[in-house]
């Protein structure tokens, strides 16, 4: 008979049952896929820990989480700060001056709400589709090489066909700053994060 079952053994479910079982009490952790660690398990591929559901980077401001997440692997020092490669021209993200100046060849933030600005103004009246919201928003370039193709790709469809509500905001940075997360603490563990999970568990035993 146990204290807790818990259903998963992703993130949550695992920091829970640790916790639960430091406050003395037992648990029982099920899990449907063949492994733990949920979304942000890794897998080894070649030597290198594969992020099976997507690329995941711990990331918090909070020293207390980062000291309680650390206890269980050590991490790299890895700072997210992701390139997009559009036709072999590589852009920073998010969108910042570092962009803004391989853009345009801008270098002062002045310059470069200018140049938005500008661009804006082809949309007049309330935007009708994701397009034209996008536009309204960062102006035609930066939607056309870094909001269009991805976007289209994510949703399967035409940016004219999508609704104007989905991109609320994009956010724009005029700062020379493309640290993804602006988190103080951020980065991987190191044997990947299902040996994380692992040791997190191992505690129950
Ligand atoms: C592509 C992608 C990238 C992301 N990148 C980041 C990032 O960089 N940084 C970040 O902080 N967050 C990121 N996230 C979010 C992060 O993945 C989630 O916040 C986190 O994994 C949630 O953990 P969880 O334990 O709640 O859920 P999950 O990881 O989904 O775990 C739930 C577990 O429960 C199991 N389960 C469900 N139902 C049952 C059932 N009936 N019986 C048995 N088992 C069951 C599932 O199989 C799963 O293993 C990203 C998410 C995605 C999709």
């Amino acid at each position: 008979m146990y204290n807790y079952l818990v259903v998963g053994a992703g993130l949550f479910g695992a920091v829970f049952a640790q916790q639960a079982k430091v406050a003395g009490k037992s648990v029982l952790v099920i899990e449907r896929r063949n492994h733990i660690a949920g979304n942000v398990y890794t897998e080894k591929v070649e030597g290198i820990n594969f992020h099976k559901y997507g690329a995941h980077i711990f990331h918090t401001n909070n020293a207390k989480v980062w000291n309680y997440i650390t206890q269980f692997a050590t991490f790299n020092r890895y700072t997210n700060s992701p390139v997009a490669n559009y036709k072999g021209e590589l852009y920073s993200l998010p969108f910042n001056m570092y962009t803004f100046n391989k853009m345009w060849g801008i270098i002062t933030p002045e310059e470069a709400a200018a140049k938005i600005e500008e661009q804006k103004k082809v949309i007049t009246g309330e935007p009708q589709n994701l397009e034209e919201q996008a536009i309204s928003l960062v102006g035609c370039d930066i939607y056309d090489k870094l909001v269009k193709g991805y976007t289209e790709k994510q949703w399967g469809r035409d940016c004219k066909e999508l609704p104007a509500f989905i991109i609320k905001r994009l956010p724009v940075r005029f700062t020379f700053d493309n640290n993804y997360f602006n988190a103080l603490f951020q980065g991987i563990p190191m044997g990947g994060t299902q040996s994380l999970l692992r040791t997190c568990l191992m505690e129950l035993k």
